[in-house]
């Protein structure tokens, strides 16, 4: 079987073993197709040890920060984020969802009222595994697949 590879990058990020169908959605949630200054390599449905098929972002130039971590943590929670300088892994990022999420998910109740007025949402992960998001505004509570991010 033929192995396809992208190449190393100097500096930068790379986030690796996403989910295949969560790969297209972090460069969505990082606003990475908003960069074209940025060099991004993606490969997906890749070979993998671990997952059987996986995603492969490389960012080069780029340093991505704990808030950019914690979202992608939100969608392919079995990612690695590693940061690159000089050819070499010099960070392991933990992705981690936190304990609260401002922002950055929208409530999947079309009456809250978050999604009436503007306001921004807020939730509290009551559960990680499986994913459990509790409103502050409405009080239901959401589940990893109705997630839609703002
Ligand atoms: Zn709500």
């Amino acid at each position: 079987m033929k192995e396809y590879k992208i190449s190393a990058i100097n500096e930068g990020t790379v986030i690796d073993h996403i989910t295949p169908e969560a790969t297209f959605k972090v460069i969505e949630i990082l606003n990475l197709d908003k960069r074209p200054d940025l060099i991004i390599s993606v490969g997906n449905n890749m070979g993998s040890k671990h997952i059987g098929k996986k995603g492969i972002i490389k960012i080069s130039g780029s340093f991505l920060g704990t808030d950019d971590a914690n979202k992608i943590a939100l969608i392919a929670p079995n990612a690695t984020l590693n940061i690159i300088r000089n050819f070499k892994v010099t960070e392991k990022k933990q992705l981690k969802i936190p304990d609260k999420i401002e922002s950055i998910v929208k409530c999947f109740n079309p009456n809250c009222i978050t999604n009436v007025e503007r306001i921004a949402t807020k939730f509290t992960v009551t559960s990680r595994n499986p994913l459990k998001l509790l409103c502050a505004y409405c009080e239901r509570s959401m589940k990893r697949e109705d997630i839609v991010l703002l």
